[in-house]
């Protein structure tokens, strides 16, 4: 990585003057600004990639035709990005329909199994998405970046599509287990928008919008707009809304530790994140917190946009916090090396250069990062970017997203398959958040675990010798166990059947 230390003005100009269409494999890459204005003051530094090779995706939006000529400082503009995020059924059909081959590859089976029968053409496809997308309980949006880094020519078989797009077959079945809260994190909100599950530890729902919506996401309770099959809990991204949150906050010196949160802090305003972190500095016995967000893998070019200071007001804080002896960070979530760019290479080491500390929370998703091999990339590509990958979390049982959910042995067995991939420090912690007061529990201090009909039981300090359970998801039993889990539940009345999986005590 080299340095071109230029004003602003100059740079911009030269990145238009290096037009796509004059460079069309990666016009500009080698001048993005990665340095912006704080507090009145330009930085002089512009952190370069020194080769093509180092940005071998280029203009990676150009296969989408309507961004075939787009410049890239309009890709890398945040307005921009925000302005033309898909979030209507009309809206992703029609993009679908320029980009999708005239034949859909067959789905690879993905354990000997097919989730797509019948689904082998644009409008094959497009109908299935349509008819998922009335039932889905996760409102869908998807940022360019992510329609971008989408392979649209193998649909069926792409990890990053199978996360934001949902498709009638899966979104049918359901465990009965499945929950819109299996966190349980209304029960253990003090206040309205703060989740205090743990006894040093609160989450600050901050907002509950996000530039991406995962299919898979545990606060579908909350976040996003509403759907034809869920309403929601919404929390405004108004200061005036988060002053009882404070208040909370600030009268519990028990408290250390605060994740903000939503929704995603990174369409939080640059204002607004910089009246978080002041209010949290200020506050005596908070000696941490994070900032919660998707934005290095869904919508990275925030990060290097010259007009936007989202990234340098989390820069500041995280300095300002480092003198005061606290920590400041952020914590993403990346769960597959394809969402990864140039544009989120350059963030990240931004925030390296910079010194702040990245953490990744990846989810084990089916058919998106649950082989030893994608796994492995993932752990790799985080690790070079500086970004400790933290945490992979066992899929939380949430309703429309049961193709997506690993058995409980996928974890297991990755755990011990990764750890003599990469520096110790470097090895995830594969986690299940046990909902309630439990907290985050090694996946393979599991108990009891029934492989036969996918159930298996955690405990913890704050249990009280007390078990919760965790069932596989139903494609990866037997017939047999199918039918008998069904039953299981069907013994009893839906909310029994929801306690009995999920409460203290089960
Ligand atoms: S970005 Fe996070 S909060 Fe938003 S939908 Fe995805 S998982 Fe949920």
């Amino acid at each position: 990585m080299a340095f071109n230390f230029a004003h602003r003005q100059t740079l911009r100009s030269t990145i238009r003057r290096v037009s796509p269409t004059v460079y069309p494999n990666c016009a500009a890459r080698s001048l993005l600004p990665v340095s912006k204005q704080w507090n009145g003051k330009w930085a002089a530094g512009y952190a370069t990639v020194a080769s093509e090779q180092e940005v071998p995706q280029g203009r990676y939006w150009a296969k989408i035709p309507r961004w075939e000529e787009l410049p890239v400082d309009t890709f890398l503009s945040h307005s921009w990005q925000m302005a033309n995020s898909i979030h209507t059924v009309r809206g992703l059909s029609d993009l679908m329909r320029s980009v999708l081959p005239e034949t859909i590859p067959p789905q690879q089976p993905l354990r000997g199994k097919l989730e797509y029968p019948g689904v082998s053409t644009p409008e094959d496809f497009i109908r299935s998405f349509e008819v998922a997308a009335k039932k889905a309980p996760m409102a869908f949006r998807l940022s360019p970046h992510v329609l971008s880094v989408i392979n649209w020519t193998d649909p069926l078989n792409d990890p990053v599509r199978r996360q934001f797009v949902p498709l009638d077959s899966v979104i049918n079945v359901a465990h009965p287990a499945g929950i819109f809260d299996p966190l349980h994190e209304v029960d253990n909100s003090p206040v309205r928008g703060v989740i205090h599950r743990y006894s040093n530890k609160a989450l600050f729902m901050a907002t509950s919008i996000c530039p991406v919506y995962c299919r898979f996401c545990f606060r579908s309770y909350s976040v996003g707009t509403e759907t034809e099959a869920v309403k929601k809990m919404r929390f405004l991204p108004l200061m005036k809304q988060w002053a009882p949150k404070f208040e909370y906050i600030e009268s519990t010196p028990s408290l250390h530790d605060i994740v903000i949160s939503g929704g995603d802090t990174y369409l939080l305003e640059p204002e607004q994140i910089a009246y978080l972190g002041d209010r949290l500095l200020n506050t005596p016995h908070i000696k941490r917190f994070r900032f919660a967000t998707k934005g290095l893998g869904v919508s990275p070019s925030r990060l290097i946009d010259p007009k936007d200071s989202w990234i340098d007001t989390v820069i500041e804080l995280s300095k300002r916090g480092r003198k005061m002896g606290k920590e400041v960070c952020v914590h993403t979530h990346i769960n597959n090396k394809q969402e990864i760019s140039w544009i989120t290479r350059q963030g990240a080491q931004r925030l390296y250069e910079e010194g702040v500390i990245v953490r990744n929370q990846s989810v084990l998703l089916n058919g998106v990062n649950n082989t030893f091999d994608q796994l492995r990339d993932l752990v790799h590509a985080l690790s070079e970017l500086h970004i400790e990958p933290y945490y992979v979390y066992q899929g939380d049982i949430v309703r429309g997203a049961e193709d997506l959910r690993t058995p409980l042995s996928d974890s297991h067995e990755l755990e011990l398959q990764i750890r003599d991939q990469t520096a110790g420090f470097l090895i995830p912690r594969f986690v299940y958040d046990v909902p309630g007061p439990a907290g985050k529990r090694p996946s393979l201090s599991a108990q009891n675990y029934d492989r036969r009909l996918g159930v298996a039981e955690f405990t913890a300090p704050r249990l009280n010798g007390d078990y919760v359970k965790y069932w596989d998801p139903l494609w990866s039993l037997s017939e047999d166990a199918q039918e008998e889990v069904q039953s299981y539940f069907a013994e009893r009345s839906n909310d029994q059947a929801s306690a009995q999986m999920a409460s203290v005590g089960a």
